[in-house]
């Protein structure tokens, strides 16, 4: 089968700027995190990239890792990529990253230089590509010196192996210094890749500040926290639901009877709202100004096609605003 985009691709996604830079990101990013390694279905995978990037998805995100095994979304993003998408690059923003475990030996992990040269080397290998978009420090490492990783961030975009970076998982302080010593530099720091959802709002303590001042974008991950909030554990476990998998990081004791209880309180509004809880929890994090883009991950079609109705409602009156905190328990 040849894939052919449709030509209605941009009519109904909405882009925003991300921080103060030249790039616009689709408010809805495509991860590549789960059902996309080498145990998962090919067909599945192509048919998740094809209807997102028919939905105006432009963004997709890898890392080094994902899988499993290592490697192995990349790969398969790569076999996709040549077969349907190498025409359309210019209108793609891919992104990678390295900073967690991935091979044996000292060089395999962390955020040394030997390290996240290598590994981008290795994945612009495995998915075909010259460069990407967006290259990521994983996360902080507390041993190497962060001036190291810096400026190992800079030489990446000065190779032109990256046009961009960010950061991911840097605390407020830990991201204040590393954009010092990028714009020393002379290097921008693009955007930051934290988690946030309605159970997890860590980043309103600093971190949204600093990036706000910064002109820092935020894409935000887990914005479902794994699907919990959705209505997919209302009834129980089901077995092809990334806790009902083995091998994940969603474990079965995560689904607690409190966060059901939070979930069935939720579907309340959602109903009153005309959402589904998937749309209402994406809807949630998009009204954070400071979000550029709500990175969430997908096992079927039909999950990539029900997010994007998000559009339909993103407006929160501030009743509803105060119910959810109080659910939630937010101070
Ligand atoms: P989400 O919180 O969006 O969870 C995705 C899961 O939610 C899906 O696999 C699916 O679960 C379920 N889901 C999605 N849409 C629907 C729907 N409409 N209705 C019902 N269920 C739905 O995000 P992820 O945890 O997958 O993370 C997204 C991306 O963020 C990753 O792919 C990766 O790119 C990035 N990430 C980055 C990290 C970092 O350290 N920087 C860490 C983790 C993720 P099911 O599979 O059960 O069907």
């Amino acid at each position: 089968m040849i894939y052919i985009p449709l030509q209605t691709r941009y009519n109904s996604m909405k882009y925003k700027r991300c921080g103060r830079s030249g790039i616009k990101l689709p408010q809805i990013s495509l991860g590549l995190w789960h059902n996309f390694g080498g145990f998962d279905t090919l067909e599945n995978s192509r048919a998740m990239l094809h209807k997102a990037f028919d939905l105006g998805i432009t963004h997709f995100d890898l890392a080094n890792n994902y899988g499993p095994p290592y490697g192995s979304a990349e790969e398969t993003f790569g076999n996709i990529f040549k077969k349907d998408f190498k025409q359309y690059r210019d209108e793609l923003i891919v992104s990678t990253k390295a900073g967690w475990d991935m091979w044996a030996g000292p060089y395999g992990n962390f955020g040394s230089r030997k390290y996240l040269v290598a590994s981008l080397n290795q994945s612009l290998k495995r998915m075909g590509l010259e460069y990407v978009d967006i290259f990521y420090h994983h996360r902080p490492d507390s041993e190497t010196p962060l001036e190291e990783t810096m400026s190992a961030l800079d030489y990446i975009v000065r190779s032109g192996k990256a046009l961009y970076v960010g950061i991911s998982q840097y605390n407020a302080m830990q991201t204040v210094e590393a954009n010092k010593i990028l714009k020393s530099l002379g290097t921008k720091l693009l955007i930051h890749q934290p988690n946030y959802n309605l159970f997890d709002r860590w980043i309103e303590d600093g971190l949204t500040k600093v990036l706000d001042e910064e002109g820092i974008g935020c894409i935000v991950f887990s914005p479902l926290a794994q699907g919990i909030l959705t209505n997919k554990y209302l009834n129980g476990i089901p077995s092809d639901s990334r806790a009902g998998k083995k091998g994940t990081y969603l474990k079965k004791e995560s689904i607690t009877s409190d966060k059901l209880n939070k979930i069935n309180k939720l579907n309340e509004i959602a109903q009153y709202r005309n959402q589904s809880i998937a749309q209402l929890a994406i809807a949630w994090v998009l009204n954070n100004s400071s979000v550029t883009s709500a990175l969430i991950g997908a096992s079927k079609v039909e999950q990539i096609e029900d997010i994007v109705k998000v559009f339909d409602n993103l407006n929160f009156s501030e009743d509803e605003l105060n119910l959810i905190n109080s659910i939630f328990a937010y101070k």
